[in-house]
């Protein structure tokens, strides 16, 4: 069988020298068919939540335009790379599989590989080809609503088609940003026509704001995601209902920077009462502007039929200092909804290295919106980022961020080693920190967390806490911690799901408490999970 004809499309490309237009490359006018039928796809997708968030609308658009979803990457006809460009090694993770690509293609001639995410930027074009020489269509981040269209699977007028007007662009330091502009009017187009195919039954993303303003010297996605672009309030409340419609009963607001939410929109009357000056970062006059606080009492006052929230667990991610505002911490702590969970990304614990990372807040400034939290909200549980052998950090600067993890007791903390990142101010800055060293300091800093973490994880024994479960996982002698647990009684299987404080709790139970909220009693705790059995 091989696959349907794909025209080619000489798509006219708006005149901006950050890209000169291109046509369809060549190995596209191969895709031919006798029997019209279509690619099977694969989406991989690497790096956050916003591109798992994207692969949904992806692979979505790719299933009402009649593909089918292949078993396999290596089954595919098919395949997206979404990929990640945050840290070097993502995008390692990519090159290092062109090779095996490039056989998959001389196995099977029909098959094209599209490459999209924060890898694909306005001003890197020209070095994709020879970087990734399996990729047969490079896709920017604010393209990927034309996947069908640019590979001639879309009906001229359907959805997916080319009808999205000119992409803008935004100098961002030296570099030139495609920008977010179009994407909450495809957003909004692909959630009214059913064209999300999310990956879960339980839990949902929800963009609300794409791209970033702030100014971290070490960061890419300002470059590959253009400025802040915040979706019209309605659409995300209207998306909510339809979510609670559908029976989710744990939803995420996602952005890159999910608390700046609204401050690009107009103001309206509506939100008068929304009063407020940012106070850390870029100044911003936030009066009158729909903002997240806002948001998320809209969504925590939809109710069900018989006056139950009509979606119990509510989350955002990812926030950023400057934007933790009170009015934002009162509606987290009076929203029954709004889990008690915070990831709250610091990256250092030592001020000259904030400054030198561009994130322009203080430890001191840090420390204290953490107090506010925990004041307005007791036993909220809190995660971070850290970035270890940023460029100028010393053995005493990497000491104080030791001691910010001593003095915060973060329920986890994700960390990383600094790798320099192509256009970013901190790619110009001397990489003085030798990598052994850097991984010292990682090593370091994760069995600090980790001795934390188990701490934190210990106050949580004989409690009874709510659980999602959302999968089933295959039983194993022992667990992550290397604690042996007795074999699931007969009937039952090994379950896992998330509390409302995020923390994974693994249970035993039957298959149809997958989707259900339980209540469970926790009898292990782990650095990383907990462990426990089913109360009610
Ligand atoms: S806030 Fe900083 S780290 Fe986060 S996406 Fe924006 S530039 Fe990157």
């Amino acid at each position: 069988m091989t696959l349907r004809q794909l025209p080619v499309l000489d798509v006219p490309r708006p005149a901006v020298s950050a890209r000169p237009p291109t046509a369809a490359p060549a190995s596209l006018t191969e895709f031919v068919t006798d029997d019209l039928a279509l690619p099977r796809f694969h989406v991989w997708t690497l790096g956050c939540q916003m591109n798992k968030s994207d692969s949904e609308e992806m692979a979505g658009a790719l299933l009402a335009a009649g593909c089918a979803e292949a078993a396999s990457l290596e089954s595919a006809e098919l395949i997206v790379i979404n990929t990640c460009a945050i840290r070097e090694a993502a995008e390692h993770k990519v090159i290092g599989r062109m090779g095996a690509l490039s056989r998959l293609k001389a196995g099977n001639p029909a098959l094209r590989v599209v490459m999209t995410g924060c890898s694909v930027r306005a001003d890197n074009a020209a070095a994709l080809g020879r970087r990734y020489p399996a990729v047969d269509l490079f896709l920017r981040p604010d393209e990927e609503p034309e996947l069908v269209a640019r590979l001639g699977l879309a009906s001229p007028t359907g959805p997916g088609s080319l009808g999205r007007g000119a992409p803008s662009y935004q100098r961002v330091g030296r570099s030139l940003a495609a920008t977010a502009e179009r994407l909450p009017a495809d957003r909004a187009a692909a959630v009214g026509e059913g064209r999300v195919a999310r990956s879960s039954l339980t839990h949902a993303w929800i963009p609300i704001i794409y791209g970033c303003d702030k100014t971290c010297t070490y960061c890419i996605v300002p470059f590959s995601r253009g400025p802040e672009r915040s979706r019209p309030f309605d659409d995300i409340v209207e998306e909510a209902r339809a979510l609670a419609r559908a029976g989710y009963q744990d939803v995420t607001l996602l952005g890159q920077n999910v608390n700046s939410y609204g401050h690009d929109l107009p103001p309206e009357p509506r939100f008068a009462d929304v009063r407020g000056k940012r106070t850390l970062g870029r100044r911003l006059d936030l009066d009158g502007k729909p903002d997240i606080a806002a948001l998320l009492r809209a969504i925590d006052s939809i109710g069900t039929a018989d006056g139950e929230r009509a979606i119990p667990r509510l989350r955002f991610i990812t926030s950023h200092p400057w934007d933790l505002t009170d009015p934002l911490i009162a509606a987290m702590a009076e929203c029954a909804s709004v889990c008690e969970h915070l990831h709250l990304p610091v990256q250092a614990g030592d001020d000259a290295v904030l400054r030198r990372m561009g994130r322009q807040y203080t430890v001191e400034s840090y420390l204290a919106l953490v107090e506010r939290l925990r004041a307005a909200i007791p036993g909220i549980s809190l995660t971070t980022d850290v970035i270890v052998g940023f460029c100028g950090e010393t053995d005493a600067h990497f000491e104080r961020t030791l001691d910010l993890l001593r003095t915060v007791r973060y329920d986890q903390v994700f960390a990383a080693a600094f790798s320099p990142r192509p256009v970013t101010p901190a790619a110009r800055l001397p990489d003085d920190v030798p990598l052994a060293e850097k991984k010292r300091r990682l090593q370091a800093l994760l069995e600090l967390q980790e001795e934390i973490g188990l701490e934190r994880n210990r106050e949580w024994m004989g409690r009874s806490t709510e659980v999602l479960v959302d999968e089933v996982r295959p039983q194993r002698s022992h667990e992550h911690d290397g604690e042996t647990r007795s074999p699931a009684k007969p009937g039952q299987l090994r379950l896992a799901g998330r509390n409302r404080e995020n923390k994974l709790v693994h249970l035993d139970g039957a298959q149809e408490l997958v989707g259900a909220r339980v209540r469970v009693r926790v009898e292990h705790a782990g650095p990383y999970a907990l462990v426990g059995s089913l109360t009610a």
